[in-house]
């Protein structure tokens, strides 16, 4: 007789595996996360596994007739959860070590993007978020950054999020870049400082006079040192910023974005 087990998938996991519940058939006796990988969800998405009611690590075996919900972070059930289970002396010290773990991720607040991000991170940039990217890097060193500066992967790229080494990773749904910071805002609370850091190299900006602008590296046409009284330049790659058009323009489009997030 064939075995199996049912799989439920909550919240942003329904859109990552394109499924609410299903029926899994499988031989031997594989580890949950196996199971939850091989239906297109990352390990770096799932956060809570409840098997029969009861929760578990992501590596417990799955027996036939299990039935397995499956949770991503979701952010005050996350924190009332997070304390329930490491109070708990119920719960074995191999899960408190996962809730753990967790409870580290979610505390992390820089980030490198794939190459197909692009926007995203330009987005991002201007709100002040630390994002490393360079359309160069490949999947293996998009990897060693992420592991050894502990830094969140954000990526289109579902077989990155599942190699073992990633631990920190957060899969983008949509292709559409306003979208997807949308959904970036929806998952990831973070203390904005917008327009303070450079869209180009990520880099902070610093305050520049007008004087100062003077004897700059780079020259500043005199008509836009006319019409603008605050510049302020990157350290790195010496761009400089003013509040034009262009930064009008972003405020109002992140007043929309930020109007339509929950
Ligand atoms: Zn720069």
């Amino acid at each position: 007789m064939k075995k199996f087990c049912y799989i439920r998938f909550y919240d942003r996991l329904k859109s990552i595996s394109n499924k609410e519940r299903c029926i899994f058939y499988f031989n031997g006796k594989p580890a949950i996360i196996d199971i939850v990988e091989s239906l297109g969800v990352p390990h770096t998405e799932v956060y809570l596994i409840l098997k029969n009611q009861t929760i578990v690590s992501i590596y417990d075996w799955v027996y036939p007739g299990d039935f397995i919900s499956v949770f991503p972070r979701m952010h005050t059930f996350f924190f009332d959860l997070y304390k329930q289970v490491l109070l708990d002396p119920a719960y074995p010290k191999k899960i408190k070590k996962e809730f753990w773990n967790r409870y580290q991720n979610y505390r992390i607040r820089q980030f490198v993007a794939d190459v197909h991000l692009g926007k995203l991170v330009k987005y991002l940039r201007f709100l002040g978020v630390d994002v490393l990217y360079n359309s160069s890097w490949d999947d293996d060193e998009l990897i060693e950054i992420s592991v050894s500066n502990k830094r969140i992967l954000l990526t289109q790229d579902k077989g990155i999020l599942k190699n073992k080494r990633v631990q920190h990773g957060f899969y983008i749904i949509h292709r559409d870049p306003e979208k997807q910071l949308e959904e970036f805002l929806n998952y990831f609370q973070i203390d904005f400082k917008p327009f303070t850091r450079c869209s180009l190299c990520n880099d902070l900006l610093i305050p520049i006079t007008k004087q100062d602008l003077d004897n700059f590296p780079i020259e500043i046409p005199e008509s836009i040192k006319q019409s603008y009284s605050e510049f302020c330049y990157c350290k790195s790659c010496y761009k400089v910023y003013w509040e034009g058009s262009h930064y009008e323009r972003l405020s109002n489009f992140f007043n929309k974005i930020f109007g339509n997030t929950t």
